[in-house]
């Protein structure tokens, strides 16, 4: 079935994103992520997780395991390239 946002030319992706904010470093989040999608890095002093996009399958399963919240699924648009 054709997607209905390609009428618009438009897609949606649902990419999982970490707020830096907040971010401790605990590191469950990288324990429980089976495609290593998850790193740690050094940003201003501070040890904070990221999404490695390219290895990311967007599961979904590494969001209830941050106990502070900071891990989310966004919506983004993006135009369809022929
Ligand atoms: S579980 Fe949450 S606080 Fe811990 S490293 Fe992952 S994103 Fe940061
Ligand atoms: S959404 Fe899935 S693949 Fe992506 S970082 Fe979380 S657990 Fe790993």
């Amino acid at each position: 079935m054709k997607n209905p946002f390609e009428i618009y030319n438009t897609v949606f992706e649902m990419p999982v994103i970490i707020d830096k904010e907040g971010c401790e470093g605990c590191g469950t989040c990288i324990s429980i992520c089976s495609n290593s999608a998850i790193v740690l890095k050094e940003v201003d002093e501070s040890i904070i997780a990221e999404v490695v996009s390219e290895l990311c399958d967007e599961c979904g399963e590494c969001i209830e395991f941050c106990l502070r919240g900071l891990i989310k699924k966004v919506q983004v648009a993006c135009e369809l390239v022929e």
